[in-house]
Order: C-alpha cells, then sequence, then structure tokens
C-alpha cells in the first residue's frame, strides 16, 4: 500500500501517471500534481476513471509542496517538473519526512550549468532523517548509470572507459521541435561540451567533437559530444576510471535552426526589453514551438541509448556494450507519449517502485549507480524497456 504523489503533468508526467496505474498492486493511491491543473486532468482523463487524483501545485513554494504532501497523506514524491523545483520540493520532503525522486538534477533559471553540488549539499539533512533522495531515475541520467553499474558488477574487475551513445532516431515532421522541455533541451545541447580523462575535466566548444556511431536497429548516425550531469557522478563512482563521454545524435535540420536561434538571439536566457515589455527569448521560443507533449501521435522511429564500457576482466581486455531500443509508435500505443517521455518516465516508475518497495533501501542523495543494478535491470525487461549486450 503506498501514496504515491507526482509532480509535473508535462510528457514525463504524462507516462509516470499511465505506469503508476500499470503498476496498481505497488501504488495503490496516485496524484498527479502540477501548476497547471488542467494539464492533469488530460491526463487523468485517459486513465480509469478513480484511478489517478489530480492537484495543482507552485512547486516552487515550499510550504505549498509541503501542504500538498500533508494533504494527500504521500508515501514518495516522483519529481518530473521541471530541474529548477528539484531544491524546493527536496525541502518539502525533508520537512514532511518523505522519500524523493527525480529525473533531471538542479538547474538554477538564471544560469545555464547543471551540476548535483546543491542537491548533494542535502546528504546529512536526508541521512539525518533515514530518508532517500534518489537522483536522476529517467533514462540518462538513470537507466545509464544502471548500464555502468551493471557493467562493473557483472562483466568487469576494472572499467577504464565509458562512452555512453544517445540516440533518437525518431522523426516528427516538424522542421524543428524538441522531444523534451524546449528551454532545458536547448541550454544543454547550444552549452560547451565537457568530458573527464585522467581526473580533469576537458572543456570542448558546444559540437565541436563528433563521431559516427552504428546504433543497432537505426544505423550509422553522427554523435556529438556534450556534457551530460550523469558523468559528475559516475567519476565518483566507478572505480578505476580513465575517461567518461556522453555523445548524443542530432539531426542536420535541427543543428542548422539551432545555430540560426542561437545567432539571433533567441537562446538568451537573460531579460530583453521589447517594447516595454520584459521578456526572456528562450521563454518566448517555448511558447511558440510545438508542445513535447503533443509529438507522440506523429513521431516514428525508434531511440537508442546505451553504454560501452571498455576495461579488465580476469586479466584481459573486454569492451561491452549495453543498450536499449524503444519504438516511439509502440509507446505513443501504450501512454499517448512519444519515445523520448517513455524511456525517461519508466525508469522513474521503477525507481520509486523498488523504493516504496524496500528494495533499494539507503538513506542520504543516492546516484543510481551507489544502487545494487540487478532489481532495476529486471524490472527494466518487465516494464517496456528491454535491454541487451554486446561483447565488442
Ligand atoms: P515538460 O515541460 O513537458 O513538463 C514539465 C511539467 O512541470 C509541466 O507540467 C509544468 O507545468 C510543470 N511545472 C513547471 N514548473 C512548475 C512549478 N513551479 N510547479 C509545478 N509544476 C511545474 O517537461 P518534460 O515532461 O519533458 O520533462 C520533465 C522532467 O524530466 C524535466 O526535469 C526534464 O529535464 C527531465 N528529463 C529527464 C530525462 C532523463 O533521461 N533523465 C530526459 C528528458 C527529460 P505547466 O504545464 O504549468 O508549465
Amino acid at each position: 500500500m503506498s501514496t504515491v504523489l507526482i509532480i509535473g503533468a508535462g510528457g514525463v508526467g504524462r507516462v509516470v501517471a499511465h505506469k503508476c496505474v500499470q503498476n496498481s498492486e505497488t501504488f495503490t493511491k496516485i496524484i498527479l500534481a502540477s501548476r497547471t491543473l488542467s494539464r492533469c486532468e488530460e491526463i487523468a482523463s485517459e486513465l480509469p476513471s478513480g484511478t489517478v487524483h489530480v492537484e495543482s501545485v507552485d512547486a516552487d513554494i515550499t510550504a505549498d509542496v509541503v501542504e500538498l504532501i500533508k494533504k494527500v497523506g504521500a508515501d514518495i514524491v516522483i519529481n518530473v517538473a521541471l530541474p529548477y523545483q528539484d531544491l524546493t520540493i527536496m525541502d518539502a520532503c525533508l520537512e514532511t519526512n518523505v522519500p524523493y525522486l527525480d529525473t533531471a538534477n538542479y538547474e538554477h533559471p538564471d544560469t545555464a550549468k547543471f551540476e548535483y553540488k546543491e542537491q548533494w549539499a542535502k546528504d546529512s539533512a536526508f541521512k539525518e532523517k533515514n530518508l532517500m533522495a534518489l537522483l536522476g531515475s529517467g533514462f540518462d541520467p538513470g537507466a545509464t548509470n544502471m548500464f555502468c553499474a551493471y557493467a562493473q558488477k557483472h562483466y568487469f574487475d576494472e572499467i577504464h572507459t565509458i562512452d555512453i551513445l544517445d540516440c533518437n532516431a525518431g522523426d516528427h515532421g516538424y522542421p524543428f521541435a524538441t522531444n523534451f522541455n524546449p528551454e532545458i533541451n536547448l541550454r544543454e545541447v547550444s552549452a560547451n561540451g565537457r568530458y573527464w580523462e585522467n581526473g580533469e575535466w576537458i572543456e570542448t566548444k558546444p559540437l565541436e567533437l563528433h563521431m559516427p556511431w552504428d546504433y543497432p536497429e537505426v544505423g550509422i548516425k553522427e554523435s556529438y559530444l556534450l556534457y551530460h550531469e550523469e558523468m559528475e557522478s559516475l567519476v565518483k563512482h566507478i572505480k578505476g576510471l580513465k575517461r567518461i563521454r556522453f555523445f548524443m545524435t542530432f539531426g542536420e535540420s535541427y543543428l542548422t535552426h539551432m545555430r540560426c536561434l542561437e545567432n539571433v538571439g533567441m537562446l538568451r536566457i537573460d531579460e530583453v526589453d521589447h517594447h516595454g515589455q520584459k521578456i526572456i527569448p528562450i521563454q518566448f521560443l517555448k511558447t511558440l514551438l510545438p508542445d513535447p507533449a503533443s509529438l507522440g501521435p506523429r513521431t516514428t522511429g525508434k531511440t537508442n541509448i546505451g553504454i560501452v564500457a571498455e576495461g579488465i576482466k580476469d586479466g584481459k581486455p573486454r569492451k561491452v556494450y549495453i543498450y536499449q531500443i524503444k519504438d516511439h509508435e509502440e509507446c505513443y500505443a501504450e501512454v499517448k507519449s512519444q519515445g523520448v517521455s517513455y524511456t525517461t518516465g519508466v525508469p522513474a516508475v521503477i525507481g520509486a517502485k523498488l523504493m516504496v518497495e524496500g528494495t533499494w533501501n539507503m538513506s542520504g542523495t543516492i546516484n543510481m549507480e551507489q544502487l545494487d543494478p540487478d532489481p532495476f535491470m529486471e524490472e527494466m525487461n518487465k516494464q517496456g524497456l528491454p535491454w541487451q549486450v554486446k561483447e565488442l
């Protein structure tokens, strides 16, 4: 018996709500809360009547989240709002003694930089209350951290290099749209790249380094080096690691549009004066672009996200590729969402399930790879994200 409070009713929130209903033996009461109540109502209307209760909340205000947690009697909070709300929701969980889970690390709205520093700073507060805050239980971060932990546990004595390879070969038919929140997505992609080698972070210009990679069931795609948040925790927790990089594929149309928007100032995150009104260009752009949640019915193709780890087993070199392939149309048929929201929302529900069932039971702020990967990997196979391992 557990009551789950989902905060955020966007693309990912929709998948989390659908999947919690599918796991109703674990989540006996489901509450979906977000800033705009009508978005929660729309999602609830897709599910059997009475299975999802809706609430509105401004998660930027800790006191409001505290009140809601108490009102609904939450046993766990799944935060799938935006990274800006991570700290306020974590504080509300601390105040009410409720475990916390998210899928993206904290970002300040005024600085396009994401890091775990401020969330990790709450580690001792969560430990003192014997509470778990699971950070980054989406796909990347999330499943990718689990793939690394699984490789470390079952395939290697020591891992020396990891490449995380994220391919979305979906086609939504628009010249330009983002598959998750446009503001978060464009801030991430237009930022400088960074990877870690021999104990140091090496910075690159945005999208400066790239390589072709042959993604199973998708084909060869140019893949661009980005900074991605799971690397910050993996360098701490994977022993013997000498290098870690993150690559993501982008189509030519996406890149050309993004460069153009950047050149004309539409990706700016500072306020500009427009006919006496203050606007933030990237937020205005978000208003113009297709809502990621609306891409579901028109997206075809597959996602393929995985890791390639290289290292030593029993004194011999070894190279292993662990990956997961998901079809966008299959996702839409199941939960009315495209594959990027699906592959994020399902790991969030798996993480929450393992927490409320007590399989994962640690205290403090925990990154995924600190936990036993086996039950998570098993659940991925059951919950719609089957994965494969290939020796290279
Ligand atoms: P969307 O923009 O589609 O949805 C965000 C939701 O959060 C909206 O319903 C929005 O409400 C709500 N929200 C925003 N601010 C507040 C607030 N102050 N109080 C309450 N609700 C609020 O985003 P996605 O669903 O695409 O992404 C959700 C999260 O998942 C993000 O943090 C994103 O970074 C993360 N993510 C993680 C991935 C991973 O693999 N780890 C991959 C993709 C996404 P409103 O409708 O009113 O705007």
